[in-house]
């Protein structure tokens, strides 16, 4: 049976992108395992340089001054290394859910935070709009899409200072001016690869500007003179991404993935909105396009409901624990049909209730 994962991520990926990375864990060079050569060696080498200007030239920013690299640690690492690389006095931040809280609270741990904008107490249902960004802070740090709460960013100030972006959960989705943002990081367990590596690609004239000492593996400009292997890079991770990256790039890139994710989007609202026995979480101009959460009227009807969508083969439904209900999340390699397949049986329950 057809398996629909709408899981928040790790999540669904390219079939024909796994079935290449199972190949190269048996026999990627020479009747090597990909995972048991060394990492200085040419092909993967060349993986990691393909990895690194794949992601430069998906977001139309190849000769404009930036660099790409895959570490390691997770997004959750960048929350802190970003504020120990530009973090000198004072960053704002704009919170608008979980992961940039938890962005706020690392960086605290260096400096003064100050919140140019939150909606905390509105438990994260909209993004923030109409705030100041005082021009003398260091940078300006944002969550393009939050996982968790189904809200993504539609629009992006025009900030004095350097943008930071967490653009964990909606990298590579949609076409925005990706010049715009000095600094962006996503860990790659959503429209990328599997957990284990996050890419950052950093505008290199905003480094090497603050006072403090940075330990090796948290400077980025160590890791961009050694070409994103200071250590030993997580290879099998950055393999499957340089895959993804070529698998978009040959779909027609961005632009293309961008058409097939509105009409995800588009369908899964539309039912939402019309089927008087669901409820959307974020409110309607902020709803983002890659996880969408909703709850039901009528918690009555959640064992039919959730024993329907497991027989149809859906996988991943749950929403987060504090927003409960559901969350739809529709990367990139989850395909119309499976949204199709989920509206059906959000429109079978109605039919049945
Ligand atoms: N930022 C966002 C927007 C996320 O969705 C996540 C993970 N779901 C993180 C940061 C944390 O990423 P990691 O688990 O790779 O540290």
């Amino acid at each position: 049976m057809k398996k629909h994962n709408f899981s928040a991520g790790p999540c669904v990926l390219p079939k024909s992108v796994i079935q290449k990375a199972s190949e190269a864990l048996i026999n990627f060079d020479d009747g090597l395992s990909l995972i048991e050569i060394s990492h200085r060696s040419k092909p993967f080498v060349d993986v990691m340089e393909n990895a690194r200007s794949l992601a430069l030239e998906l977001l139309g920013l190849e000769g404009k001054g930036y660099k790409a690299l895959f570490l390691q640690g997770g997004a959750s690492s960048q929350f802190l290394m970003v504020a120990l690389n530009l973090l000198e006095k004072r960053a704002g931040y704009l919170n608008t859910g979980t992961w940039s809280d938890k962005a706020i609270k690392e960086a605290k741990i260096y400096d003064d935070i100050y919140e140019v904008g939150s909606s905390k107490s509105a438990n994260f249902n909209y993004i923030p709009k109409g705030y100041d960004i005082p021009e003398d802070y260091d940078y300006f740090h944002c969550t393009s899409n939050n996982t968790i709460f189904g809200t993504q960013m539609q629009h992006f100030p025009e900030s004095p200072i350097p943008m930071v972006c967490d653009m964990s959960s909606d990298i590579f989705s949609r076409q925005l001016d990706f010049s715009k943002f000095d600094l962006i990081y996503a860990g790659a367990q959503k429209n990328m690869g599997p957990a284990g590596t996050t890419l950052v690609v950093v505008k290199e004239d905003i480094l090497g500007k603050v006072s403090r000492k940075i330990p090796s593996m948290m400077d980025y400009k160590i890791h961009i003179s050694k070409g994103s292997m200071f250590n030993t890079p997580p290879v099998f991770a950055v393999y499957v991404c340089m895959l993804t990256m070529q698998w978009l790039k040959d779909l027609g890139g961005i632009k293309a993935i961008e058409e097939e994710n509105d009409k995800k989007a588009r369908l899964i609202y539309s039912e939402i909105d019309l089927n008087p026995l669901f409820k959307g979480y974020a409110v309607k101009e902020d709803r983002s396009h890659m996880n969408a959460t909703f709850t039901l009227e009528n918690e009555n009807l959640k064992e039919t409901f959730d024993a329907m969508w497991k027989e149809a083969g859906i996988n991943g439904l749950n929403g987060h624990r504090s927003v409960g209900g559901y969350r739809a999340s529709m990367y990139n390699a989850l395909s119309l049909d499976s949204v199709k397949v989920l509206v059906e049986v959000m429109s079978e329950l109605e039919s049945k209730a």
